[in-house]
């Protein structure tokens, strides 16, 4: 059975101090949660705190970007064994704010995703199309394309571990949300695609989350989609009331 699991990602908000505060009071929350996989996407400089803060509870910790290779002249760049080394357990890879502001490309991101699992790191890939697609009736192409060059080259056995983020760009921080019937369209597309690559068995492992303007409201009718695995929630898992309530719609 494939997991259920609900990623907040913060992007560029929330200091040192502030992450150790949220965190503090997720765990509380979360105590006693089962049946769903949390993680929190924190941004580089809280992430060895954020690791220490859930210690001992049920909230993993994930980085937002990281770069393919161990070491070497990429000014400004963190790589997966200095994720390894804090205790990173998921990196959050080809978000559509990198795909757009910083030009990644699905072979760069294919790259990521490889070594990511070369690492023992656990793949969260961002693939969605933008309104445009939506609207030239594209959908299904463009999130087949990020799908195989994304996880290109990899075994039916790696990608069994690689967590799909399917998120609508139209959808991300603007409040609109696609309708479960629309996401979970979507969200078959992407298990087809996946089942061609790698087989059905595998295909049926897969997380594959919904990401756009999920909130407390909308979750559990989102989440109780037969294809929707989860979600990678952006401004509703910056507060901890907030985001267990939609952690809890999740929990099976
Ligand atoms: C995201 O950042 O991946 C996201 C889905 O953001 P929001 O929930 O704010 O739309």
């Amino acid at each position: 059975m494939r997991k259920t699991i609900i990623a907040g990602n913060w992007k560029m908000n929330k200091t040192v101090a502030e992450t150790k505060a949220t965190l503090s009071e997720l765990k509380e929350l979360t105590k006693g949660v089962e049946g769903v996989e949390i993680v929190i996407g924190a941004p580089f400089t809280a992430l060895e705190s954020a690791v220490k803060t859930v210690e001992g509870s049920n909230v993993a910790i994930a980085a937002q970007n990281m770069h393919p290779k161990d070491s070497g002249a990429y000014t400004g760049e963190v790589s997966p064994v200095m994720l390894k080394e804090i205790g990173v357990k998921y990196v959050i890879l080809g978000h559509s704010e990198r795909r757009e502001y910083f030009h990644e490309s699905n072979a760069f991101i294919n790259e990521k995703v490889k070594s990511a699992l070369a690492h023992d790191l656990i793949p969260i890939l961002c693939i969605g199309e933008k309104l445009e697609d939506r609207e030239a009736g594209k959908t299904a192409e463009v999130n087949e394309k990020q799908v195989r060059e994304g996880m290109a080259g990899l075994t039916p056995e790696e990608a069994v571990k690689v967590v799909v983020a399917y998120e609508p760009v139209w959808a991300i921080g603007t409040g609109k949300t696609a309708t479960p019937e629309m996401a979970e369209e979507t969200h078959k597309e992407i298990r087809d695609v996946l089942a061609a690559m790698f087989g059905a068995e595998a295909a049926a492992e897969i997380t594959i989350q919904y990401g756009g303007s999920m909130n407390a409201k909308n979750a559990a009718e989102l989440l109780a989609m037969e294809d929707i695995d989860g979600g990678l929630v952006g401004g509703a898992s910056l507060d901890a009331p907030t985001f267990i309530q939609v952690i809890k719609a999740g929990a099976r």
